[in-house]
């Protein structure tokens, strides 16, 4: 049994002072120090340092050269092990708008590879099946995604995959929109997300209420917010579906910040959805096939669209806390807990509740990782 000691253990709710956090492979609870030096074989001691749970990233689709819409599976296993460093635990490979032939590749590679992170021995973040991003979305919004591959909504596509495909990002109104959403609904547990969309305020609340529960980059590629025309945002903000923001301080203002936390409390999840150039200095990379531009932190097409980021999650956590007027405690939640939750799996993952997966990070007050432990081993160590 391991224990931390001398930490700041974040809870989802609050700062913990003076406890121990105890842990084999999986949490065994917050003990005072006495006891947890008498349980423990191996201590490690926080030096005043965050102790929180591991992220969860649930839109990346790159890091480090390697990127999910490349059907390598050492690609995917590079991420799992380069994304350590950056405090993530667990996380969706998310594909880009591709040939679908393409895409079906990937997701039986993502089904291999979800079992294979499972294993005890695993040296990286756990794979935990894939992100959709596309193809059914609206050309008009397709921001950085290519047009070419762009499909009608259609369940019998993603039903034989909906085991692996945990999350898809579509456009609601594009023809065979309600269809799909009422077939995925009855017969998958595949959340569904509404993206790459120019719906209307109406029709994202119809779409809400058929079952679309979860916002994808929150304010980006979607019909904006006019008080006389709410649009995708404003269907968003005033509902109760989960809300994701790329928070880079650039993709969107800051100063939305503290309204979306306002707005949308435990439904905030933060995103990366970081490209390959992620981890890599500035220049030219790639994102389903289409070049992309990476200078100072900005990732953008030839002709100047956003095109996703090169965002770390501990960044994330970090730029929400200052920006968002937050505790650390919630900063952090919003990437873990909060997006444990919204993709289902906050029974295992998410927080240092025990009986949950030990996914832990030691972190400075710069949100610097540290240490980041997989399961109750440390996978990664600065
Ligand atoms: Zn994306």
């Amino acid at each position: 049994m391991k224990a931390i000691i001398n930490g700041r253990i974040l809870l989802p709710d609050e700062e913990v002072f003076d406890k121990a956090l105890l842990f084999n492979e999986k949490i065994v609870g917050i003990v005072d120090k006495q006891s947890a030096l008498r349980q423990a074989d191996e201590v490690i001691d926080a030096e005043d340092n965050y102790v929180s749970p591991g992220f969860i990233d649930v839109h990346i689709h790159g890091y480090k050269g390697a990127d999910a819409s490349d059907a390598s599976q050492a690609g995917i296993r590079l991420m799992a092990k380069e994304l350590l460093e950056n405090g993530v635990t667990a996380f969706l490979p998310t594909t880009t708008t591709i040939e679908w032939e393409t895409l079906e590749r990937i997701f039986w590679q993502l089904r291999e590879l979800s079992k294979e992170s499972e294993r005890a021995d695993y040296p990286g973040a756990q794979v935990l099946g894939c992100h959709a991003e596309g193809p059914f979305i609206n050309p008009l919004r397709k921001g950085a995604l290519n047009g070419d591959y762009i499909l009608r909504p259609d369940p019998d596509k993603f039903l034989p995959y909906s085991d692996v495909v945990k999350m898809i990002t579509f456009a609601p109104e594009m023809g065979g929109g309600e269809n799909f959403i009422r077939n995925m609904k009855l017969y998958s547990d595949t959340v569904l997300s509404i993206g790459h969309t120019y719906a209307n305020y109406d029709q994202t609340m119809d779409a809400i209420q058929q079952g679309v529960d979860h916002v994808t980059h929150t304010f980006n590629a979607m019909t904006p917010m006019h008080h006389r025309d709410p649009g995708v945002v404003g269907a968003a903000l005033c509902s109760d579906v989960y809300c994701e923001l790329i928070a880079d301080t650039t993709t969107v203002h800051p100063g939305l910040y503290p309204l979306l936390v306002k707005a949308k409390g435990y439904k905030l999840v933060l995103i990366t959805d970081c490209i390959r150039g992620g981890g890599l200095p500035d220049g030219e990379y790639t994102l389903g096939g289409l070049p992309i531009f990476v200078k100072n932190g900005d990732c953008r097409l030839a002709d100047g669209t956003i095109a996703g980021s090169v965002l770390k999650m501990n960044q994330a956590v970090y730029n929400m806390r200052k920006y968002g007027n937050v505790p650390m405690h919630q900063a952090v939640r919003m990437a873990s807990l909060n997006a444990a939750k919204s993709i289902g799996i906050a029974k295992k993952k998410g927080s240092l509740s025990a009986g949950k997966d030990a996914d832990v990070v030691i972190m400075d007050h710069r949100c610097k990782v540290l240490k980041t432990f997989v399961r109750g081993r440390k996978l990664y160590e600065r």
